[in-house]
């Protein structure tokens, strides 16, 4: 039986703000096993990349805050668990690739040395050693040894993006967050960059979670997809499930606005309107100013998540028995 890896429950993240309390993150309920890829899908502000710093410990403090809820990984409680034991996970159990490949490398480090400096926080090798597995990992990334000994600044935005995955593998952690790891990149290079976390993330067997606001990433590598608006899951399933019946009409508005190779529609549907701000209070369903399907009583209740099938769950009340 799959084993969990991460779970999350009833999570609820806030950020004080010059405007007010921002409510970044709302209820939020996942789980990821072992081995499984798990696909975070919404669009800018719905809370994806604050939910990866929940679990890294890494909120701005003190302005960010978790006021509910759980997050336990390999049995830690990530929230109550202490500065010490926290470091002891990071890097080793649980790696992060952030988007843009600059904001974590260190400019003025040649980068075998960036590798080395991760694998010997947490390896008891020799400096010989971990310069030798640093080479192995560049060479396994696409990346030469002859080029080990260079700076950041001297390789291409897809190169320093390889190195920054060297850097999130080197300790073999059991769950890689990936969070947009390719946005920042050429579009050219993106498949490839892609394709790399792909290939390496099923030779070390590790989780993942990635962060995409590109469901044509997601049906390509993830097993499950957690579709995110407005801070909360409005959409959960199997890959399988969400792509074969996508049923809230916030996935169905995104599906629709990916071009497809077997239809001659010159026009791509968008969804209307603008996701709510952060401090913004919505009476209802948080997707009903935006929804061609909204009824009277989504303006009135928040819809509660119903099973549809399977594992697959959606947050709207076309979907509701009681309604
Ligand atoms: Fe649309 Fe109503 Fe469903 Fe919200 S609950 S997504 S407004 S139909």
């Amino acid at each position: 039986m799959a084993e969990k890896l991460l779970e999350i429950n009833n999570l609820y993240v806030t950020y004080d703000s010059e405007n007010g309390l921002c409510k970044a993150v709302n209820d939020l309920s996942l789980h990821i096993n072992t081995h499984e890829t798990l696909g975070f899908v919404g669009e800018t502000g719905a809370g994806k990349t604050s939910t990866a710093k929940a679990i890294m410990g890494l909120l701005p403090s003190p302005n960010g805050k978790i006021t509910q809820g759980s997050i336990t990984f390999n049995g830690n409680d990530m929230i109550n668990i202490n500065k010490r034991e926290r470091r002891s996970i990071l890097g080793k159990d649980i790696s992060m690739i952030f988007q843009d490949p600059m904001t974590s490398l260190n400019p003025a480090m040649k980068v075998v040395d960036q590798i080395v400096e991760m694998i010997s926080l947490h390896k008891a090798l020799t400096k010989r050693e971990a310069y030798k597995e640093a080479c192995d990992l560049l060479e396994l990334v696409g990346i030469k040894k002859e080029r080990a000994n260079d700076y950041p600044h001297q390789f291409s935005g897809g190169m320093k993006q390889r190195v920054v995955i060297a850097i999130a593998l080197a300790c073999q952690p059991k769950l890689i967050i990936a969070d947009e790891p390719t946005t920042a990149l050429d579009v050219t290079i993106q498949a490839q960059v892609m394709e790399l976390i792909k290939e390496l993330k099923e030779k070390f067997n590790t989780s993942m979670m990635l962060i995409t606001h590109d469901i044509g990433v997601v049906a390509e590598i993830c097993d499950k997809v957690a579709i995110m608006y407005a801070g909360g899951i409005v959409e959960y399933g199997t890959a399988e499930e969400v792509f074969n019946n996508p049923s809230h009409p916030y996935t169905i508005g995104l599906f629709n606005s990916v071009p497809k190779l077997d239809t001659e529609e010159e026009w791509l549907e968008e969804i209307p309107g603008l996701p709510p701000e952060p401090t913004e209070e919505i009476q209802g369903c948080v997707f009903h100013p935006r929804c061609s399907h909204c009824m009277d009583i989504c303006k009135e209740r928040e819809p509660e998540t119903v099973s549809l099938s399977g594992k697959h769950t959606c947050k709207c009340f076309l979907h509701a028995s009681n309604v």
